[in-house]
């Protein structure tokens, strides 16, 4: 059925659509010179007082003759309106190969415009290099500068790309270089710049799926490892159910009655639960591991580490672990060398990081079905962008069996027959396992497929396979939503077909030159690196004609061996392969629209919809012909854990036999409800992690814009005055008591901030009420403030002022990981205790609002402490006081 509502909302912003395409064509007759100089021509004006709404359609007309000139490509009216939304603060919700890439184009040019940074979040590092060298070509031609950042960046180059008016830069690195700054001791080492504005390409898969598991940056502890080696031996000697039960709707193990028994015997310890030596923790988690987390599935191998795969979206999470021991019992499980106890140095959810964008809007082809937790959380409105042309995908009713070797069978089947007839076929699969057990199959049949799926040596591939996917033929099996972010063009993307001619062309030559112009070792020897190098780079990265031609300049250069003519050659057969490969695609393209287009398959229903949509949202692209179906079993987890009994009986009552799939309301009602409880099941727990969070977020944000102050500030001695004077008032809170407490309070500040030796306590005492020796207190702490400032700058002059830098972060540092320690301990305990009425959260506050309060006073008082009792060391023999 049509939908109207996006049509509506069309509508709405179709007189602002004409004013920009207004624009556009009085700008398209503009030279390059009076196109550029459109950019200081807005600037102008957002100085001169209009707002960025007011310059929007001029803006948005510029950007779209820049994509022209650049690209020869003109945007569709419904690419600007989705400019329009991201503008906005919104989420444009544009189906896969509706051209999303380009409609960031537009805000983002709009929105630095005014000389702030505008952050293109993007899901991985190839797709941030990817779209920022497409964009640059854009921006180009009108005087914007394009930044990227790349994992393997070092300071100095990540802070030249945060500098950029547009810079790309994925998720993962976003939140690490946040976290990093707000660690930073030196001025100079911070990369980030204010956090203004940013578009989140693939947004629900970056706020939604990865929103799951927070950022943290962790150095190692001390922490013993046996103890996981120990339990996992025990695990393996207790048995489910009677020891043990496991619940696999919330994914948690309970030790029985009789399992702590067996457990404390064969430990030799009387508690489990000892305070002083816990079991219960590394017993647990080390059962989850043996139950809940398989090999191929939560996680991979890779050099000998786990490395955990992203359950929603296929992806690994390189550099990430599981928490609560729960990674270091896997490693146990595995035998592999358990990687020390983390203390979590600092740490942040995307949740809150996200929240710190002053305004915030993303883009991706299924945000409808997260509707309400994009807006509950981040207050982000989803908005359906129509499809350019209608699409006309089909999607066929599920197809249910009774076993999954019946399912399987099926599958293979359907494969068969599409490769049969040339029709390309992109299976989707939940997990590595599942994707190597079909392509066994598949390899049984002997029908060629590619398999893509979080394996390294796949991963290397991703991009060049799923380019390759919509070619005659092809078989593409592939996990959720792996290469998203590339397009499958039916027929083949004839760029990456001639890259790959291009790179084996560039291997002769080199080969043949390498013969003619020397033959000695180490010219062969660097050629083969060079060609090695091609080769990887080809395959990491699709880059555009002129990037690799210009790599391919470069590395001639640099390896002795300029050869104008063989530059010349290589761009000539570049050229003349595309050529042909355009004719050839174009043509395989006609042939594949007859036979109907890509085909899905799904072989089991995700624990999200959307990423059913994702899947089915690969075929017909741009009004494309296609078709998906799902092969689904019984004995599927989602129908098996969550289906209940209903289903099973009804198959039984059906009486079916193995092999005939079964189409019934019933069941995709079941289907769909129990998809929908553990969606919900999954917002739940992101609502929980996101309300807890959000109270360390509060201190978080107080400690870090405390200490940015500090390493800021050239003039540290106010600040550590201020902590001094801070100090004085909170002991001086319980004065007004009798003579003997009176007196200990006193020493005991004069003691902490180091006050001359000689105050006399009692005539203070006598002599003056609560204020005045306030007031006596703050003067006395400047006297001998100076004076140890004057003592230490004859030492060495500036000594003070960096003494204190260093405390003051120091100590904030410090403090802060032991606060986070404690506020994960307080956590976990307050999930332990019974509170009968009261709300776990609401006593998570207010114990973690004192233990902050304890933080901080603890904070001002060790530094001032310290600073007071400075000194300089020369020698360990010639002491200086
Ligand atoms: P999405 O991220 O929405 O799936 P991409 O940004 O990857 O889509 O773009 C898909 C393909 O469509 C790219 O090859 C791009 O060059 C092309 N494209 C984008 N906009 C247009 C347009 N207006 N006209 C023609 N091709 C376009």
């Amino acid at each position: 059925m049509f939908n109207l509502l996006p049509q509506q909302k069309y509508n709405k912003f179709q007189l602002l659509i004409n004013q920009i395409n207004h624009f556009h064509k009085i700008i398209s007759v503009y030279s390059d010179h009076d196109l550029k100089l459109q950019t200081q021509k807005m600037q102008k004006l957002l100085m001169q007082g209009f707002t960025l709404d007011e310059i929007l359609p001029e803006a948005f007309g510029t950007a779209k003759e820049a994509i022209k000139r650049a690209l020869g490509i003109e945007l569709f009216n419904v690419q600007i309106l989705g400019g329009i939304v991201l503008h906005k603060g919104k989420i444009a919700e544009m189906k896969t190969g509706e051209g999303k890439t380009l409609v960031a184009i537009l805000p983002s040019y709009l929105n630095t415009l005014n000389g702030k940074g505008v952050s293109i979040i993007t899901v991985n590092d190839y797709l941030a290099k990817r779209d920022a060298e497409l964009v640059r070509k854009v921006f180009q031609y009108i005087n914007i500068d394009v930044g990227l950042i790349q994992q393997s960046m070092n300071i100095e180059e990540r802070k030249m790309q945060y500098r950029c008016n547009i810079t790309y830069i994925t998720n993962n690195e976003l939140g690490f270089d946040y976290l990093r700054d707000n660690m930073a001791i030196n001025q100079s080492d911070l990369v980030q710049k204010e956090f203004h504005f940013a578009i989140v390409d693939e947004v629900d898969s970056i706020l939604i799926d990865e929103a799951r598991t927070p950022l943290i940056i962790s150095g190692p502890s001390e922490e013993k490892t046996n103890k996981y080696y120990i339990s996992q031996e025990i695990v393996t000697k207790i048995t489910k159910n009677i020891h043990y039960d496991v619940d696999e709707k919330t994914r948690n193990v309970i030790l029985t009655e009789d399992g702590i028994k067996v457990c404390e015997q064969l430990l030799k310890t009387r508690n489990l639960y000892d305070i002083n030596n816990p079991w219960i923790q590394y017993i647990l988690s080390a059962l989850k591991a043996k139950e809940l987390f398989y090999k191929n599935i939560h996680y991979i191998i890779k050099n000998e580490e786990i490395v955990i795969v992203d359950e929603f979206t296929g992806r690994i999470m390189e550099g990430r672990r599981w928490s609560d021991g729960l990674h270091q019992a896997i490693e146990a499980k595995e035998n592999k060398k358990i990687q020390p106890e983390n203390l979590t140095l600092a740490s942040i959810t995307y949740q809150n990081l996200f929240l710190l964008y002053k305004k915030l809007s993303g883009m991706t082809g299924t945000a409808k079905t997260e509707e309400t937790e994009l807006d509950r959380i981040y207050q982000l409105e989803v908005e359906e962008i129509p499809t350019n042309k209608i699409c006309l995908r089909q999607d066929f009713p599920d197809f249910v069996y009774k076993n999954e070797y019946s399912k399987w069978k099926a599958i293979a089947n359907e494969c068969l027959d599409m490769y049969k007839i040339g029709r390309p076929v992109l299976i989707g699969t939940t997990n590595v396992e599942k994707s190597e057990f079909l392509a066994g199959i598949l390899n049984e049949l002997k029908i060629p497929f590619n398999l893509l799926n979080a394996k390294p040596e796949n991963i290397a591939r991703e991009a060049e396979i799923i380019t390759q996917a919509g070619r005659k033929g092809t078989i593409t099996i592939s996990t959720n939503m792996a290469g998203r972010g590339t397009d499958i063009i039916l027929g083949g993307n004839p760029h990456a077909m001639t890259k790959i001619i291009i790179i084996n062309y560039m291997k002769k030559v080199l080969k043949i030159s390498s013969l003619l112009c020397s033959n000695s070792a180490s010219t062969n020897k660097k050629i083969n690196l060079l060609l090695q190098e091609l080769n990887y780079k080809f395959i990491k990265t699709i880059t555009s004609l002129e990037t690799i031609e210009q790599y391919i300049e470069d590395e001639i250069n640099s390896i002795n061996l300029k050869n104008n003519d063989m530059y010349t050659n290589i761009q000539k057969v570049y050229l003349q392969i595309l050529h042909e490969y355009k004719h050839i695609c174009s043509k395989e393209k006609t042939e594949i629209l007859k036979l109907g287009g890509l085909h899905v398959i799904g072989t089991e229903r995700h624990e999200s919809r959307r990423i059913d949509y994702q899947l089915k949202g690969r075929a017909g692209r741009q009004g494309d012909p296609g078709s998906s179906r799902f092969f689904l079993s019984l004995e599927d987890n989602l129908l098996r854990i969550f289906g209940g009994d209903k289903i099973s009986k009804l198959m039984k009552v059906l009486s079916i036999d193995n092999d005939t799939p079964i189409e019934s309301t019933i069941l995709t009602k079941s289907l769909d409800s129990a998809q929908k409880k553990i969606e919900s099941y999954f917002y739940d727990i992101r609502k929980q992690l996101f309300e807890y969070d959000e109270v360390i977020n509060n201190q978080r944000q107080a400690i870090y814009s405390e200490r940015k102050r500090i390493l800021q500030s050239n003039f540290t001695r106010d600040c550590i005055i201020e902590y001094g004077e801070s100090t004085i008032d909170e002991i001086l809170t319980t004065y007004n008591q009798q003579a003997n407490y009176k007196k200990a309070i006193i020493s005991k500040i004069t003691h902490l901030l180091n006050l001359a030796e000689n105050i006399e306590i009692d005539t203070i005492i006598n002599k003056y009420n609560k204020e005045q020796i306030a007031c006596f207190l703050y003067e006395q702490l400047r006297i001998t403030y100076d004076l140890r400032e004057s003592y230490l700058e004859q030492l060495r002059p500036g000594l003070m002022r960096q003494l204190e830098k260093y405390y003051l972060l120091q100590q904030i540092d410090k403090a802060w990981q032991k606060h986070l320690e404690k506020m994960t301990l307080l956590k976990e305990s307050i999930g332990w205790r019974s509170y009968g009425q009261q709300d776990p959260l609401v006593e998570y506050k207010n114990e973690g609002f004192q233990l902050f309060i304890t933080m901080v006073t603890y904070i001002r008082q060790t530094v001032v402490y310290l600073t007071m009792r400075s000194r300089l060391i020369i020698n360990t023999v010639n002491q200086d006081r």
